[in-house]
C-alpha cells in the first residue's frame, strides 16, 4: 500500500451504500483514479463540502497494486466550480466537459494534457469565457489529444494543401480536400470552420476570445466534432444527449 497526493479535477461523484461515495478525479501524473470515500455521505463528514463536481482539489490516497479503487483519505478546496454551477446551463455544460474525460482520459496514466485542457477550460469558464466558445474548443482538443481530429493542413488522402474549403468524410472522421471529398454525400467545410480549426491549435482561449468566430461557425464546428466523437466512441456522450434536450425544452 503506498500513499499518494495530487491536484486533481473531480469528475464525478456516486453513492455507495448509506454512507460514502466514489469519487472520479482526473490528475496530471496518474491520469483518472476512481475511489471510495469513506463516511462521505455522512452529516458532519470530513469530506462535506469538498466533493463539488469539477472543483479542482488537493487529494490524498492509499492504493494497493492491482486495485482499481483507491481509498481516498483528504480532500482540500483549492478552487471551487460554483461558478459554473449556479445555472441550469452551467450545470448540464459541466457535466459534459467532465464526461468527456471519464470517457477519453486514461487511467494510472501521464495525463498531463488532459488535465491542463480540462483545468484551464475550467478557469477561463470561471473568469467568465463565452461557454459556447469554451465548449467548442474544449472538444476540439479533447479529440485532438486522442489522435482523430487532426489540424485540416493537407489533405490525409492526396496530400495536396487544404486552403479555404474543404469536405468532411463521416465515416473516416477526415477532412480531405475538395477535390478527393466530391462525392454529394459528403459534408462541405468552409473557410470559417477550417480557420477556427487552425487557430484552436495555436490560441488559447483567451486570445480566442479577442476575435470570436461567428455563433454559425461555432454551430458547424460543434456538429463536426459531435460526429467525429460518435464515430470514435460508437456512441454519444449522455451528457450531450441530456444537454441538447434540456435545452431545447427551456
Ligand atoms: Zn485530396
Amino acid at each position: 500500500m503506498r500513499s499518494l497526493s495530487a491536484e486533481a479535477l473531480l469528475l464525478d461523484a456516486i453513492n455507495l451504500h448509506e454512507r460514502d461515495r466514489i469519487v472520479s478525479f482526473l490528475t496530471a501524473r496518474w491520469g483518472k483514479k476512481r475511489g471510495v470515500a469513506r463516511g462521505a455521505r455522512a452529516k458532519y463528514s470530513r469530506f462535506a463540502g469538498q466533493l463539488q463536481p469539477l472543483a479542482k482539489v488537493a487529494v490524498t490516497w492509499f492504493e494497493k497494486e492491482g486495485r482499481d479503487l483507491v481509498r481516498i483519505s483528504d480532500v482540500e478546496l483549492v478552487r471551487p466550480a460554483s461558478g459554473l454551477q449556479s445555472d441550469l446551463e452551467g450545470i448540464l455544460l459541466g457535466s459534459y466537459l467532465a464526461e468527456h474525460m471519464m470517457e477519453f482520459a486514461q487511467e494510472n496514466e501521464d495525463s498531463e494534457k488532459p488535465f491542463r485542457l480540462l483545468d484551464s477550460t475550467l478557469e477561463a469558464l470561471l473568469e467568465g469565457c463565452d461557454r459556447n466558445l469554451a465548449a467548442r474548443y474544449f472538444e476540439i482538443w479533447v479529440l485532438r489529444l486522442n489522435g482523430i481530429f487532426p489540424v485540416p493542413h493537407e489533405c490525409p488522402l492526396c496530400g495536396s494543401p487544404i486552403a479555404d474549403s474543404a469536405a468532411f468524410i463521416e465515416s473516416e472522421a477526415a477532412v480531405v480536400c475538395r477535390q478527393c471529398g466530391g462525392g454529394a454525400s459528403r459534408q462541405r467545410i468552409g473557410g470559417p470552420e477550417l480557420d477556427f480549426l487552425r487557430r484552436s491549435a495555436r490560441e488559447n482561449l483567451e486570445q480566442l476570445s479577442e476575435r470570436p468566430p461567428a455563433v454559425g461557425t461555432l454551430e458547424r464546428i460543434e456538429g463536426l466534432c459531435a460526429s467525429v466523437r460518435r464515430g470514435f466512441l460508437q456512441s454519444e456522450l449522455k451528457s450531450y444527449r441530456v444537454m441538447k434536450r434540456t435545452l431545447a425544452d427551456v
